[in-house]
């Protein structure tokens, strides 16, 4: 099966790399809690279709994050993905944009960065760019156009059942690329035709003999993907912490407890007065903390 995956591939006579994604359960998780209009369920499809290939571009070792942000009918946009393949995204909205151009849903002020967060790293790398074109797949071309060396070309479909995509990158060059100019060329005049009904439908293995019957092709095995939120106890836990005893007693006063919704997988944490006390106790020390008994 082809969904919820990614598959790498080289088109060895092209000196091209590539990858295909499928999302259909991933897809579903992503709206089941929320009822997105049809052009901002669109623009967020292509988006985790995107990052799932963003990161098959990169090594690491923690989280990838797209996110646009913008004063227009869509303010937010945001798709993580781990280095485990797990995907979590949203996208918050005042009005349905009319069209999927990413200006006029996001606004002429939008902002698009690509964040990678790995654990090798202290600081995380941000790249930022502004929206450019009439589709996220041109943005995201874009995103390579000026972040990237290697030419790259993007591709994305959205149905209402799965999201698709697929990305050819040329090779760096080595003694062991073969010498073939027309190469890249050739490669993304046969991706131009493929239609979005086919990438979403067609098997990897199908669709690249479709294209590419005539190159030399290697599929490799491929990963899987799915929608799986990293929010936990612990990490709740810890944004209390945050937050100071005062101003967490505060709201249990006034609330008899509190209640920590995860706006990606809908997942309620609440704490009443007894669960904050030991929260507090147990991370802070309070002066009675010695008196625990073991
Ligand atoms: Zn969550």
């Amino acid at each position: 099966m082809h969904s919820d995956s990614r598959s790498r591939f080289l088109i060895e006579t092209c000196n091209v790399r590539g990858q295909l994604v499928n999302l259909d359960k991933c897809w579903e998780a992503a709206r089941a809690r929320t009822e997105y209009p049809p052009n901002v369920s669109t623009i967020l499809g292509q988006a985790f279709a995107a990052t799932a290939l963003l990161a098959g571009t990169i090594k690491f070792d923690g989280k990838v994050t797209l996110q646009v942000r913008g004063s227009g009918n869509v303010h937010l946009l945001v798709v993580q993905i781990t280095n485990d393949g797990n995907m979590r995204g949203l996208a918050r909205w005042e009005q349905e944009p009319a069209n999927t151009v990413p200006v006029e849903v996001f606004g002429a002020d939008a902002r698009m960065s690509i964040t990678i967060e790995a654990d090798r790293y202290s600081e995380p790398y941000q790249g930022i760019v502004p929206l450019e074109g009439n589709s996220l797949a041109d943005a995201i071309r874009h995103y390579f156009a000026v972040s990237e060396q290697l030419k790259t070309q993007v591709y994305l479909a959205v149905s209402d059942t799965a999201v698709a995509g697929l990305l050819l990158q040329t090779l760096p060059p080595s003694e062991h690329t073969v010498d073939d100019a027309d190469g890249w060329v050739r490669a993304c005049a046969l991706a131009d035709t493929v239609t979005e009904q086919e990438l979403i439908q067609q098997a990897p293995q199908t669709l690249l003999r479709r294209l590419y019957h005539e190159e030399q092709v290697r599929l490799f095995e491929s990963d899987k993907l799915a929608f799986d939120c990293n929010c936990s106890k612990e990490r709740t836990d810890n944004m209390l912490i945050g937050l100071g005893e005062a101003e967490v007693l505060d709201i249990v006063a006034e609330q008899g407890e509190v209640s920590v919704n995860c706006e990606f997988c809908d997942a309620y944490y609440r704490y009443d007065s007894v669960d904050v006390a030991a929260l507090f106790k147990g991370y802070i020390g309070s002066p009675d903390s010695s008196d625990t008994t073991h």
